[in-house]
């Protein structure tokens, strides 16, 4: 199995296991239900995991109060792009470690369409960060709480960039303004976890503006009268319009809402809700 990140510690760590010197003392081969609980308790190992079984879905676990995670999509890894959607709890500076940086170039998100350029535009207002490769290794990364984090690497010259795609820049067009600045339609895209269809409600007249601007597919309307609208699909369905071949967007699954062991949801916590960082890393 090729390790992707040669600086992680799945080895040694699950090496630690198999040789029964974890703290438990657990033998993985005749204890199989001591052992994961072992795993669940011992976050590096289980971030590890997380990463080796990563396929693009956010596995049926509840999170271990002291377990963060990294999310990841097998599609940007296979490309050389280390990136990381990172659970509710996790530190800044974490993230920054498992993309191998210091520092992730962020921007102030204010729902319109404006892509900054890494790193001269740090801290402008924009919804979209670019980072360009060639001059030492930039990431770059957006804030979310229900709206999509998109992660793109473009896979001719190594740049990539990160989305902020709520409904407003949704349908105002951040995804095509980000990709224009970006220049290519050969690149590998992740949407991350997002506030899911079942459970983003919202009026006839934004399910319109949304359908008009994606597809009428997006809106789902119950038998009780509820509208609800898949961002993720909206996302995708722009992508595709835009030229990006659908096997080449990933989707890192996940409802913000509802999966609230997890993640952060603005709709469910409000202005307390606190903002997970989706990030991206240039691969040269
Ligand atoms: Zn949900």
């Amino acid at each position: 199995m090729q390790d992707f990140y040669c600086d992680h510690a799945v080895h040694v760590s699950l090496q630690c296991l198999v040789d029964s010197t974890h703290a438990t003392g657990a033998n993985p081969l005749q204890d199989p239900k001591a052992t994961i609980q072992d795993i669940a308790s011992d976050k590096q190992v289980f971030r590890a995991h997380q990463f080796l079984t990563s396929c693009g879905n956010t596995p049926a676990v509840s999170a271990h109060p002291d377990v963060s995670m990294i999310f990841q999509s097998q599609l940007l890894c296979r490309h050389g792009f280390r990136h990381a959607f990172p659970s509710r709890d996790e530190r800044e500076l974490d993230v920054a470690g498992c993309i191998g940086v210091r520092h992730i170039h962020q921007v102030r998100q204010v729902h319109g369409t404006r892509v900054a350029l890494a790193p001269s535009a740090e801290g402008t207002e924009a919804d979209a960060v670019l980072g360009r490769a060639g001059s030492g290794r930039i990431a770059v990364g957006v804030r979310v709480a229900d709206c999509v984090p998109v992660l793109v690497g473009d896979c001719d010259t190594g740049d990539v960039l990160a989305i902020h795609a709520g409904w407003r820049g949704l349908v105002s067009g951040i995804v095509r303004a980000g990709l224009e600045e970006l220049g290519s339609r050969r690149v590998v895209v992740a949407i991350g976890p997002c506030i899911g269809p079942c459970c983003f409600e919202v009026g006839a007249d934004v399910a319109e503006k949304i359908a008009q601007e994606s597809s009428a597919a997006v809106v789902h309307r119950k038998d009780s009268g509820v509208v609800t609208v898949d961002l993720r699909l909206a996302v995708r369905t722009q992508l595709e319009a835009l030229g990006v071949d659908p096997s080449r967007v990933d989707d890192v699954d996940g409802c913000t809402k509802h999966q609230g062991g997890l993640f952060h949801s603005f709709r469910r916590d409000g202005i307390q809700s606190g903002r997970m960082l989706g990030a991206i890393r240039t691969n040269r």
